[in-house]
């Protein structure tokens, strides 16, 4: 293997560390950051990603306040709990675990949270503002990607950075902030109707898979010396206990040989999302309080 591991789980841990200090701070002075995590139903990958967000807050000195709501729920009701955690200055972010059941439309729900409440930053003011490059919060897995480029000196500027998935969440907003002139790099954007994968993979010096495909990025796929950043996490079936195992959407054996940096799956680019939600929940405290916009 050739490729440096670009290690989320140093690089996160770090940044968490930052958010504990400046969390101690703001205790002092009589405030704890809360954030609220709404979980609806009983989606076992969404179970664990929230207890990882409250250890995440507990580590860090912040209150995580978890409701964990039945999967009948109705979108009233949901509309209703997040109406009220709007109304309570003791909480300053907000946080809707996704997916939702189907009868519970997403897009209803995310725009109902206080925009300054809106760690994620999936509400349209949110996305709107990191379009136009205004302060404001940015979302938690693209910024963590971005924060693992920077750690790692991968050099951005007159990059040819090639993101595949076009999600609000992930692909849309990682083209938008690379292709930022602070980063300055080129963007190709590939998605469901883009002929020819491999062609325009190969041509990425920053590569950047957020699919949800075990295995959709071989090693002939790469730029030798690139840097794969592997967003995907899919459940794998295999024998054992839990029944599964965590693998993203490259193959990391035969991309490592090729790249110049990699992403594990699990440990990469998982963490650092984690972490930038720890320092949004944080920033919405300070910003309560006075503080600076932005994250
Ligand atoms: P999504 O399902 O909303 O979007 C997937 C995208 O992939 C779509 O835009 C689609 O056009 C594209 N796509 C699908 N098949 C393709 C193909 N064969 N070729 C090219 N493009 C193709 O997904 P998402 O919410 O952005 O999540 C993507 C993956 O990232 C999932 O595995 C998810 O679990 C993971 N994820 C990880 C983190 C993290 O913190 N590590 C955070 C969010 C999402």
């Amino acid at each position: 293997m050739s490729a440096i591991i670009l290690d989320g789980k140093v690089t996160g841990k770090k940044l968490r560390e930052n958010a504990k200090e400046r969390t101690t701070l703001l205790r002092k002075q009589g405030h704890t950051p809360c954030l609220a995590v709404i979980l609806v139903g009983d989606n076992p990958a969404s179970h664990s990603y929230v207890k990882a967000k409250e250890k995440a807050l507990a580590e860090a000195g912040m209150e995580g306040r978890s409701l964990r709501l039945g999967g009948e729920t109705s979108e009233a009701e949901l509309l209703g709990v997040i109406k009220s955690l709007n109304a309570d200055d003791s909480v300053h972010g907000i946080l809707v675990q996704l997916p939702l059941p189907r009868h519970i439309r997403e897009a209803v729900v995310i725009n109902a949270v206080d925009p300054r409440k809106d760690v994620d930053c999936f509400h349209r003011v949110n996305v709107g503002k990191l379009l136009l490059e205004e302060p404001g919060f940015l979302p938690c897995t693209p910024h963590g990607v971005i924060q693992l480029l920077r750690e790692h000196k991968i050099p951005t500027k007159g990059a040819h950075a090639v993101v595949i998935g076009r999600s609000n969440i992930v692909g849309k907003p990682l083209a938008m902030l690379l292709a930022r002139k602070e980063f300055n790099a080129t963007v190709t954007m590939c998605h469901t109707g883009t002929k020819n994968l491999a062609f325009h993979t190969r041509q990425a010096d920053i590569l950047i898979a957020a699919v949800g495909q075990p295995g959709l990025i071989t090693g002939d796929m790469v730029k030798r010396g690139a840097a794969v950043i592997d967003v995907g996490v899919n459940r794998v079936s295999v024998a054992g206990e839990t029944g599964y195992r965590l693998t993203g959407d490259v193959v990391f054996e035969e991309a490592a040989q090729i790249a110049g940096w990699i992403t594990p799956v699990p440990g990469g680019v998982g963490p650092m999302t984690i972490a930038m939600l720890m320092l949004n929940s944080l920033s919405a405290a300070e910003i309560r309080y006075g503080g600076k916009c932005g994250t």
